[in-house]
């Protein structure tokens, strides 16, 4: 009943068949999943997407399971907003946010990837979920773990926010913080999934896993009115979002969705750790892994597993890339918020002042339309922003006392 045909190495080309693998035997290629697209074309029409209810699974067809959505039923369908504030602001007139702040249970993109990875993962037969997280991911496995009745186990840099700790915790989900940063939590993972037969939707079922941040790239397309943009700016980790945001461009002018794709993709990162921007400006495809430091802790992957791939889009594309230190995260926060009332965390504060970057560069134009993606709510980092806010007045429970305080507000 699926429109999957197998896993097929995206190096060498060789063929596997579906099951919890992520890489090839004979080149270490990573493994993608295989369409039958001749098949979804005729099943996935605009009208057949018109007619479904407003979640990431309105898309199904080009989603890598067999049976029915299990899990994330609520999920996706985030807002698309026109930011005529932020345009002004920046002086272009044609500007969107991919609102992922919002909507989604755990309020981020990743419960696009967790959607599908945990009906997977219930397809192959698992009773156990597990994840390397910088934070988001620990929360979406945690949560949509719990409602559909898995195991969990999330493991996370020790460093983590308190405030991102908590929102996994309470979901009860055993939490291990690993003294050591992302790339030491994920290596440790690795041999962890090869011994247990756990479901680690970042690592052996990362095929499947992956493929959810297509619907964020399908749901741009259907909200602007079934066409492309003429940019995207993806904040970049792992910097599977970016090419996966493409690709869903790309099959839906496959399928006849959508008519032309001439989408320039620019990938936005931490200064404190921007391997893949770096790569970009230097104009190689070889990451160099880094040792992350920033406050955008969701971000900070210094050995980006498809940074490599994340490269060649940006190139293939005519995009680019930029990197922003941190202040300008919190002015990129802070800035979103004043203008377009969109609290983000600190990865969108990364990508709307890599925006701004860009559009000062010339690389963005002004009249372009332009998709910004904010990927993560504020509410979760909300320690970034703590001695950068504006004073709080404290008053006596008085007329007088307000007024006095008046006094000094509007002076
Ligand atoms: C995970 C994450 C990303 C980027 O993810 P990739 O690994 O590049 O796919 C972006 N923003 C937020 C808030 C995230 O949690
Ligand atoms: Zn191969």
């Amino acid at each position: 009943m699926g429109y999957i045909n197998s896993l097929k190495c995206r190096e060498c080309g060789r063929e596997y068949p579906i099951d919890p693998i992520y890489v090839c035997e004979f080149c270490f290629g990573p493994l993608e999943v295989a369409y039958d697209y001749e098949k979804i074309k005729k099943a996935l029409t605009k009208e057949a997407i018109l007619r479904r209810e407003n979640n990431l699974w309105r898309y199904k067809e080009l989603l890598p399971i067999d049976g029915d959505p299990q899990v994330g039923l609520t999920s996706g369908f985030t807002p698309l907003i026109k930011a005529n504030n932020l345009a002004k602001e920046f002086g272009v007139e044609n500007l969107y946010i991919k609102d992922d702040t919002v909507v989604h249970p755990t309020l981020s993109f990743k419960d696009r990837v967790v959607a599908v990875a945990l009906t997977k993962a219930k397809e192959f037969g698992f009773d156990t979920v597990a994840c390397a997280s910088t934070g988001n991911l620990a929360h979406s496995v945690s949560a949509h773990g719990a409602k559909s009745g898995f195991r969990r186990f999330v493991f996370i840099p020790a460093t983590l926010e308190p405030s991102k700790i908590v929102a996994s915790l309470v979901y009860e989900p055993s939490v291990v913080a690993v003294d050591g940063n992302y790339d030491d939590v994920n290596r440790l993972c690795t041999e962890i999934a090869n011994k247990y037969r756990w479901a680690f939707v970042n690592i052996n079922i990362r095929p499947f896993y992956a493929e959810g941040s297509k619907t964020q790239g399908f749901e741009i397309i259907e909200q602007l009115g079934w066409r492309t943009p003429d940019n995207v700016v993806v904040p970049c980790a792992s910097g599977s979002l970016l090419t996966k945001v493409w690709k869903a461009f790309k099959e839906f002018n496959y399928i006849g969705l959508v008519n032309e794709v001439n989408t320039k993709m620019f990938a936005a990162q931490a200064a404190g750790c921007s391997p893949i921007s770096t790569a970009i400006k230097a104009g190689t495809d070889i990451i160099k892994p880094v040792k992350p430091d920033t406050i955008a802790k969701s971000l900070a992957i210094g050995n980006p597993a498809d940074g490599y791939y994340a490269v060649n889009v940006v190139k293939e594309s005519g995009g680019w890339a930029e990197s922003v230190t941190d202040l300008e995260i919190i002015e990129g926060i802070k800035l979103l918020a004043k203008t377009e009332g969109i609290f983000s965390e600190t990865a969108g504060g990364v990508t709307v002042a890599t925006t701004k970057k860009l559009i000062e560069q010339g690389k963005i134009g002004k009249k372009d339309v332009t998709v910004v993606c904010i990927t993560g709510n504020g509410l979760k980092t909300q320690e970034a922003l703590s001695g950068h806010t504006k004073q709080v007045y404290y008053i006596k429970p008085n007329l007088v006392s307000f007024e006095d305080t008046l006094q000094n507000i509007i002076r």
